[in-house]
């Protein structure tokens, strides 16, 4: 019909507008260093899904990820380098997650995973597998040789009746029980645990 053209140029407008406002939602829910979801987008995220998990009876697992002794990297190497390890080590994680979990940056190095409808033992297998991927992978390509380094992993799993605050608090024992015993491991708390305890 006559219109045609009209509707055309209607819908394009409002295709452009549509892709405009995904664009800056984007840009407001992630950190624009590493693209995961920055600390506020991290924690609505996470609040929805732990609700929904609720609903539906599902476990939900929380991951702290550390990178350790990562002042070094940046006074050896300079800032740079430190930044291109940041997102080399977000591609890692995201590499190794399923589509469904959420990840974000939680402070400088250090990372946040809600990992939706999963066991504790299927965390603690993901923390561990990721850990070691972490110990192998060769790190700023653009170095002559590369760089090696560890991270360390606090894993904890929700008892339903917690805040994500607390849930968060947990992890972050788990992942200070790491670093304090060593780094380059995995270390578990849940609520039924007097302390951290090392996985495996
Ligand atoms: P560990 O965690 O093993 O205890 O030691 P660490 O050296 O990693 O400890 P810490 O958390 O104190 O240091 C983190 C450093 O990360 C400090 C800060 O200068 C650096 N950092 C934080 N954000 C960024 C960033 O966006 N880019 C770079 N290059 N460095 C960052
Ligand atoms: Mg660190
Ligand atoms: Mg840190």
């Amino acid at each position: 019909s006559e219109n045609r053209p009209l509707m055309v140029a209607i819908i394009r407008d409002l295709t452009e507008r549509l892709a405009h406002q995904n664009e800056l939602q984007r840009l407001a829910n992630t950190d624009p260093l590493s693209g995961a979801l920055n600390r506020r987008a991290f924690r609505e995220a996470a609040e929805m899904e732990m609700h929904t998990s609720r609903l539906y009876n599902h476990g939900v697992a929380l991951m702290l990820f550390d990178i350790d002794h990562f002042k070094r990297i940046n006074d050896r190497h300079g800032h740079e380098i430190g930044d291109q390890v940041i997102c080399e080590f977000t591609d890692l994680l995201r590499g190794s997650l399923r589509a469904h979990d959420i990840l974000g940056r939680w402070g400088g190095e250090e990372f946040i995973v809600l990992l939706p409808a999963a066991t504790l033992e299927q965390a603690l297998n993901i923390g561990e597998r990721i850990r070691r991927t972490v110990e192998n992978t060769v790190f700023s390509n653009g170095l002559p040789g590369g760089l090696q380094l560890t991270t360390s992993v606090g894993v904890t799993y929700d008892s339903r009746d917690e805040t994500l605050d607390g849930f968060i608090r947990r992890a972050d024992h788990a992942l200070y029980a790491a670093k304090a015993n060593g780094r380059n491991r995995v270390f578990l708390l849940t609520a039924n645990l007097e302390e951290a305890t090392a996985f495996p």
